[in-house]
């Protein structure tokens, strides 16, 4: 039986990267990968779904093109074949970059299958098993199927099939008014199909404060979004060439048609098909693995990184899963995961950048706070490129003056949010903020101007 110092399971975002720091600290490390190298950030999330967004947003522009005085001499259109070429030459070098530095790295090997735990240090492979010292699972998700009557007998599509779409969907219905369902529901409808997002919750990305998800959904609207909240899925049908979808909201049953259905309603570990009870490495009721503050699992030797343990659902939180278990391995440096910030973006256009607690999560603690808003009308720079929706949030402590959040939706949110976020890592006070010269003209620059507003959370 090989046997290795480590095996890496998946090679997400955290498996790759830990395998190579193994490796250059002079251990004998195996990697498996049943599918992609690279997992679902550079083949079917992340970055796909971001050259997806460009290329909508062009389509958007050019429609707009008048308003900034250019003429484009006839309608806009999309070309569908021409967009997935463009996504799938952003993503294949990535992918193959990936799989090329594992392969080519030395005192590491890869095996390409399935990967299942037969033993407490035991992993089977293509009919072989491997032993190791240390086992480092990283094997991701995958969109979350619900049990709706009807749904097993349709072609639906989840965030893997949409990859291959090289034609525009008539009429695309999504199920889930979250992240990644008004990802694809503005950038189908900026391309030209009519889109209808249905969400069970009443209103969409529910997790964000009401201001926040009202503001998505306006522009949602503005731009021709059916968007349907409060509405429960009970059946899904075909009929002749279309997608029935049968809802049940506040007691009255409607109907959509549409030509294809996007199942976008969340994701769910993929550990169901690991043989972790081989292992006796613990998960919870929804099938997480469980680990502690530095992403050990339940047996010793063994360690859970990215989406699978239910402690982040990002590549940036996979990656810090990496530098976590790098850092207490390799540098004796005891980082840990409660350090970290949340963090994240939604990447509508305009975006969404968060960090730390939303005004809700605020209130909840009881904590006195002070809070400021800014229209993205009063900043200037989005009046001038004619880029004026959403709005900014931020909510400070009120006696130590460390910010506890903020929600920027409007342009370069998702950027704009990494000078919030540095200050709260650095613990320091906002006024900094405020003696820190900012650039003109910038999103940022406002940043400061909307901190002198700040009045007390009521
Ligand atoms: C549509 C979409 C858009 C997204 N956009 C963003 C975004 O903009 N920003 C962001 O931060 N996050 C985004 N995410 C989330 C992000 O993609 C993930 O959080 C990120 O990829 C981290 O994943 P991971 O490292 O846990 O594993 P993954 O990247 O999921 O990789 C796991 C790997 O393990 C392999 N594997 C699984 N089981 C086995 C097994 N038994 N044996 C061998 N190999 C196995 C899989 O094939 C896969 O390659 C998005 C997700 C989706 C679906």
């Amino acid at each position: 039986m090989p046997h290795y110092d480590a095996i890496v399971i998946g090679t997400g975002q955290s498996g790759p990267a830990l395998a190579r720091r193994l490796v250059a600290a002079g251990q004998k490390a195996a990697v498996i990968e049943r599918k992609f190298f690279g997992g679902t950030c550079v083949n079917t999330g992340c970055t796909p779904t971001k050259t997806l967004v460009a290329s909508a947003y062009a389509a958007f522009l050019a429609r707009r093109a008048a308003d900034y005085g250019v003429t484009i001499g006839g309608p806009v259109g999309v070309d569908m074949k021409a967009v997935k070429a463009r996504k799938d030459a952003v993503v294949a070098p990535s992918r193959q970059g990936v799989e090329r530095s594992l392969k080519t790295l030395e005192g590491c090997t890869v095996y390409e299958g399935h990967a299942r735990f037969v033993g407490e240090k035991k992993v089977a492979v293509n009919g072989i098993e491997l032993e190791a010292d240390r086992i480092f699972i990283n094997v991701g998700a995958r969109a979350s199927i619900p049990p709706i009557a009807g749904l097993e007998h349709l072609p639906y599509l989840t965030n893997s099939s949409m990859m291959d779409i090289d034609f525009l969907p008539p009429h695309l219905v999504i199920l889930g008014g979250s992240y990644i369902g008004l990802e694809f529901g503005q950038v189908y409808r900026r391309f030209g199909s009519e889109v209808t997002v249905i969400e069970l919750g009443p209103r969409l990305i529910s997790r964000e404060d009401e201001d926040v998800s009202r503001a998505v959904a306006d522009f949602l609207k503005e731009e021709g979004t059916d968007v349907r909240v409060d509405s429960k899925v009970i059946e899904v049908e075909k009929q002749g060439n279309s997608i029935a979808v049968k809802i049940e909201s506040g007691g009255r049953i409607s109907q959509v048609v549409g030509s294809h259905l996007l199942v976008a309603i969340g994701r769910r570990p993929n550990t169901d098909d690991l043989g972790l009870d081989k292992a006796g490495i613990a998960t919870d009721a929804r099938g997480y693995i469980q680990v502690d503050d530095q992403l050990r699992t339940s047996v010793p030797g063994i360690w859970a990184l990215g989406d699978c343990n239910g402690r982040g659902a990002f590549t940036h939180t996979s990656w810090n899963d990496f530098e976590i278990v790098a850092a207490n391995l390799l540098d004796n440096d005891p980082r840990r995961v409660s350090d970290r910030i949340t963090a994240y973006a939604l990447y509508t256009d305009p975006p969404l950048g968060r960090a730390g607690m939303t005004e809700a999560e605020v209130r909840k603690t009881g904590k006195p706070a002070l809070i400021a808003t800014m229209a993205m009308e009063d900043v200037s720079r989005a009046y001038e490129k004619g880029e004026t929706k959403g709005f900014m949030k931020i909510l400070v402590d009120r006696d130590n003056k460390q910010i506890l959040g903020a929600s920027l939706l409007g342009l370069a949110g998702d950027e704009v949010i990494h000078c919030i976020l540095d200050v709260m890592y650095a613990k320091a006070p906002y006024t900094v903020m405020q003696r820190a010269m900012h650039i003109h003209p910038t999103v940022s620059e406002f940043i400061p101007t909307m901190l002198g507003d700040l009045k007390p959370l009521q």
